[in-house]
């Protein structure tokens, strides 16, 4: 439909990218809750077998259901930008059980033993854990630098060979540092080299990756994508379309990451709001972020929306708005840290971000508790730190739970 009609903005192409055409003329692409497909012929199941396009064969290699999904995420990736011949640019999306799936699909199929990752030090805990644990026993190696110091990352290019694929997480969890996409990928493109970008937190509404001419988008649609809460899930989106329907669909149905088709049309309905949610997400994370910012029993707030950020200017280029997820570091430390915790009365205690409500949580009692307290420190996860994405209620509540939980 796109094709026909030229639309304007993300949330037309979110509500009307993926079609509506299925044969009971449902308004909503169906939950086809099937694990296989029938066959009128033998050469009819030859065919599908033969064919580019695997979605009706056997549901961990697609399904119906995944299609809407996975053809919204790419088309609101490639929104409004160009192929290297000037023409529309185009993607395939591979839709996963989990953003751990989708990770997992993008390095397996990427590299061998004996190759390195190149990426940044401050890292969601999962990549981090999967990039240190699962691959380093397979013998791809990781080399991690502070990736804001551009100098840092072409000595690193320079000094290991080996480094075949660069990969960026920006803004990352839980410092909301941001990488430079279009200077880091020049670095590594120069090199020949892969670049994939985890564009979990920003979303395609906020930022999109391809424009610096990266070749995976990697999401956990777990989070603002889907945007409600009710499902985990991944996506791995490629522009090399050819590569996308031959190794890395191999890597992707034989690793047995595959999604659900409950799970998927969860997040197809989810990604119809993205635009309406995330302007309001921002609204509110941006006046949250001022009000704790001058707040007496806050010592500093981690948002690139704040000036006195240091990724202030270059998340101003690359994003069209800052976001919803920062972290902030309460003066009274571990005590105070829980206190404030206890205290919330509307806003939710909770891991985990993008929810339409407000999740915050306390990484030292909680999702670090297990981490040795030098090494979190190290890692920027400081005893009174606490971690906020804010949600779209209505922000003089926000305003009022905090207020009256910092007392
Ligand atoms: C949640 C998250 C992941 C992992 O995704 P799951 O859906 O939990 O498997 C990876 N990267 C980032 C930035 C995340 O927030």
């Amino acid at each position: 439909m796109s094709e026909k009609f030229p639309l304007s903005g993300m949330s037309s192409v979110a509500m009307h990218a993926c079609g509506h055409q299925n044969a009971e003329d449902a308004h909503l692409t169906p939950i086809f809750a099937t694990s296989t497909f029938t066959f009128d012929t033998a050469e009819d199941g030859m065919n599908r077998f033969a064919g580019t396009d695997k979605t009706r064969v056997y549901s961990r290699w697609g399904n119906p259901t995944f299609t809407a999904a996975e053809e919204t995420i790419a088309a609101l990736e490639a929104f409004g930008l160009k192929d290297a011949d000037g023409k529309p640019l185009q993607l395939k999306a591979l839709l996963h059980a989990s953003g751990q799936a989708a990770m997992t699909t993008l390095f397996l199929s990427n590299l061998k033993t004996g190759d390195a990752i190149l990426s940044h030090y401050s890292l969601y805990g999962g990549t981090q854990e999967l990039m240190t644990k699962v691959l380093a026993a397979t013998g791809i190696e990781v080399i991690i630098v502070d990736m804001r110091d551009l100098n840092k990352v072409t000595e690193a290019l320079q000094q290991h060979h080996h480094i075949k694929l660069v990969h960026i997480e920006t803004p990352a969890n839980p410092t909301i540092q941001c990488v430079d996409l279009d200077a880091v990928t020049k670095i590594a493109k120069a090199k020949g080299l892969i670049v994939s970008v985890d564009n979990t937190f920003a979303t395609p509404y906020l930022q999109q990756p391809f424009k610096y001419g990266v070749d995976f988008v990697f999401h956990s649609t777990t989070k603002f994508l889907n945007g409600h809460g009710t499902a985990i899930g991944g996506v791995l989106i490629g522009k090399d379309l050819e590569k996308m329907r031959t190794s890395v669909w191999k890597w992707h149905v034989l690793l047995g990451g595959n999604s659900n088709p409950f799970d998927a049309f969860l997040l197809a309905q989810g990604m119809k709001t993205l635009e309406l949610r995330m302007d309001r997400h921002c609204a509110n994370a941006q006046k949250v972020a001022e009000y704790l910012a001058q707040h007496p029993a806050i010592a500093h707030v981690n948002f690139t929306g704040l000036a006195n950020h240091p990724d202030h200017a270059l998340s101003a280029r690359q994003m069209r708005l800052p976001g919803a997820v920062m972290s902030y570091e309460l003066k009274g430390g571990l005590e105070a840290g829980k206190q404030f915790i206890n205290k919330l009365k509307m806003c939710v205690r909770a891991i985990s971000l993008g929810t339409v409500d407000t999740l915050v949580s306390h990484p030292a009692s909680m999702s670090h508790f297990g981490i040795p307290r030098e090494e979190r420190i190290k890692y920027g996860i400081t005893d009174g730190l606490i971690r906020m994405s804010v949600g779209i209620e209505n922000i003089e509540d926000i305003m009022n739970d905090l207020e009256q939980a910092l007392k």
